[in-house]
């Protein structure tokens, strides 16, 4: 078993016997450790596993902000503009926007079929069937098929832009 694994299942077990006093030493005792992070969000609570990349809770960073723009290296920054400039168009009259948003690739037609989350103020919550629909989210379905005619995600990639600064 892979320490990570153990380190998880360690510290499930651990937790699942505690009250939240002894969860918050729990977690406290395992971030000094260097087994978990503390979110950097002052609203949110939660402790996260290294590797990591961002919180579970609410998608912030540990630096305390959301985290930053996560492409695959291949796609240019044309087309990466272009995707910003599409999301920044459809979230404009939604006040407010949202910080970031995650695109997540289980499967589906190229980009435009991956699962898709927005973070917001702390908080992440799923868009419901994401912009695979080429007739309400124009822009966005073009900007994320031409990233997948350029390279097809495969399982598990994740992109992620951040809109607000
Ligand atoms: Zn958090």
């Amino acid at each position: 078993m892979p320490e990570a694994e153990i380190v998880h299942s360690v510290i499930a077990r651990l937790v699942a016997e505690a009250d939240e006093t002894q969860t918050h030493l729990i977690h406290e005792t395992a971030r000094r450790a260097g087994y978990l992070w503390r979110c950097g969000n002052p609203a949110c609570p939660t402790y996260n596993y290294q590797g990591q990349r961002y919180c579970e809770g609410c998608g912030w960073g540990r630096e305390g902000k959301p985290v930053g723009d996560v492409h695959p290296c291949m796609y240019t920054d044309g087309q990466w503009a272009r995707l910003r400039r599409a999301l920044l168009q459809h979230y404009a009259p939604h006040s407010p926007m949202p910080d970031a948003l995650v695109f997540d690739y289980r499967g589906g037609p190229g980009w435009r079929g991956a699962e898709v989350t927005e973070m917001r103020g702390g908080m992440t919550e799923a868009v419901t069937g994401g912009f695979g629909d080429r007739d309400r989210y124009e822009r966005i379905a073009a900007a994320l098929d031409s990233l997948s005619k350029w390279s097809e995600p495969s399982y598990g990639e994740h992109i992620r832009v951040v809109l607000t600064s």
